[in-house]
């Protein structure tokens, strides 16, 4: 069994970003040389998420409304774990929207539905975060 692991960072200008990953992860299988196995993608911290969905702007509009609706940003007060912090609505976001994804790989791509494709969601963002992909198989 082969594996390969690979770190994509980013440093997004704003505080919430949701990015399109797919073609990174694809890079990362063409690199792995593995034809059949499994890539998991897991966001490496606590207020970042890695989600499958439809890369559709008003979906992703959705998304925005439905988190600050469920957990908004402000008033920082609203969270008990804010204090030295001021991200506690984003570990919030990071924990509905989840941690990691996992895509079959079937002859060398990514063995997707229709419409799938793979995110890094950031919630608490300005600064340099990563995401892991670790590819498994032969
Ligand atoms: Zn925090």
């Amino acid at each position: 069994m082969k594996s390969y692991r690979k770190e994509l960072w980013f440093d997004t200008k704003k505080r919430r970003e949701l990015i399109n990953i797919t073609r990174q992860v694809a890079e990362a299988l063409r690199e792995s040389g593995i034809r059949e196995g499994l890539v998991l993608v897991n966001a490496m911290h606590i207020t970042a998420s890695v989600f499958i969905n439809d890369d559709e702007s008003g979906l992703h509009a959705d998304f925005e409304r439905w988190l600050e609706g469920l957990a908004p940003e402000k008033p920082y007060s609203l969270y008990q774990h804010n204090g030295a912090e001021d991200n506690g609505d984003a570990h919030l976001k990071r924990t509905i929207m989840g941690r990691e994804v996992v895509v079959a790989v079937t002859e060398g791509r990514l063995d997707f539905g229709p419409w799938e494709q793979i995110f890094y969601g950031e919630f608490d963002g300005k600064r340099r975060k990563r995401a892991l992909v670790k590819i498994i198989g032969e």
